[in-house]
């Protein structure tokens, strides 16, 4: 199929227009990267299904995206399909301690609505802002605890537009990771249980670890938050800090003054600046200490 009758074919599945050539900058909190070849947003488990099993039988590559709040796409962009869940996936549903999530809802909302039922558990997570199925994919934490712990369901379509559901037991949760990263495969709901607590407890907690962001963090410019993981029994922040790179600049990518593990868009940062910074830091991080330090955003696209 040549690109207009993708376009065709993809538009006779969705509700929603599909886009071509959209600029992933519209997409990510870092506000880089260049043109999805087609992005489509699915409104229900059909579409998304109809869609994947397309794509999966003509060979299409694709990649589903939640806030983009861990992506750097690269200025060239992504061939292929990106799937971003459409606005019906932001539900949730709550019974006692246990909601049911969509995987498009935000975390932070998911966060908010469990403090106002006074649920404990999920105090860490207002500030993240990424979406319920890229948390669960990333096991997003904070503050001591992630988000896997609470999980105890999760449901996907597969690569080939099958329904799964996998239990507590069939996934391993690690750091800023997990087997999900395994499965090709959308998320597209999650069941979690949390615990009754006391509201004012979970507000004030809530407002603590708030408090805390906006003290540490440049949260005034576009970021994806944390660019490396922390090596064991240490801080990739201080790493950076040790080796005097704050402030340190690639063209509109400059590592934040505030925080040393935050690369902040000054403004028209390409993903190139940002690339070529974080390679710039690994290098200076490993000749001042002898760390190694890995990313933790995931690079994409073509660079
Ligand atoms: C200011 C700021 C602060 C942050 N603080 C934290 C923090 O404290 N702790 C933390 O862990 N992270 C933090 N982050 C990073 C980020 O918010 C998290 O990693 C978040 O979980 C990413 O979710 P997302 O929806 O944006 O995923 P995306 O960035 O869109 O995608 C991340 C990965 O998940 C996959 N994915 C997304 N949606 C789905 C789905 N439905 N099904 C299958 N795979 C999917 C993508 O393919 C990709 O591989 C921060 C980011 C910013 C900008």
């Amino acid at each position: 199929m040549n690109k207009a009758q993708w376009l065709t074919a993809l538009q006779d599945i969705f509700s929603q227009p599909v886009l071509a050539d959209e600029s992933m900058q519209r997409h990510t909190t870092w506000k880089i990267g260049g043109p999805a070849d087609f992005m489509v947003f699915p409104a229900s488990e059909e579409e998304l299904s109809k869609c994947l099993a397309l794509v999966h039988k003509e060979d299409m590559p694709w990649l589903v995206i939640g806030n983009g709040s861990n992506l750097l796409v690269g200025d060239k962009g992504i061939r292929g399909v990106v799937i971003k869940l459409a606005a019906p996936f932001s539900a949730s549903c709550w019974r006692g301690e246990q909601v049911e999530a969509c995987a498009g809802m935000l975390l932070s909302a998911l966060a908010l609505e469990a403090a106002e039922r006074s649920l404990a558990g999920l105090e860490f997570s207002r500030g993240i802002p990424g979406s319920v199925g890229g948390a669960v994919r990333m096991n997003a934490g904070a503050y001591g605890n992630t988000i896997g712990e609470f999980i105890t369901e999760v449901e996907a379509i597969s690569h080939n537009g099958e329904p799964l559901t996998l239990k507590k037991e069939e996934i391993q949760f690690s750091y800023r990771d997990s087997s999900l990263f395994k499965l090709p495969a959308v998320i597209t709901r999650v069941r979690l249980r949390l615990q009754t607590g006391d509201k004012e407890e979970i507000m004030a907690k809530i407002k603590n670890f708030s408090q805390r962001r906006s003290f540490n963090q440049p949260l005034e410019f576009p970021s994806c938050g944390s660019v490396f993981r922390n090596p064991d029994n240490d801080h990739a922040g201080r790493l950076i800090e040790m080796a005097h790179l704050r402030g340190m600049s690639i063209g509109g990518a400059a590592v934040s003054k505030k925080h040393g593990n935050f690369i902040i868009n000054l403004g028209g940062a390409k993903a190139s600046d940002v690339k070529a910074l974080i390679e710039e830091v690994q290098q200076r991080v490993y000749e001042y200490s002898g760390v190694k330090l890995a990313t933790e955003v995931k690079m994409v696209g073509e660079f």
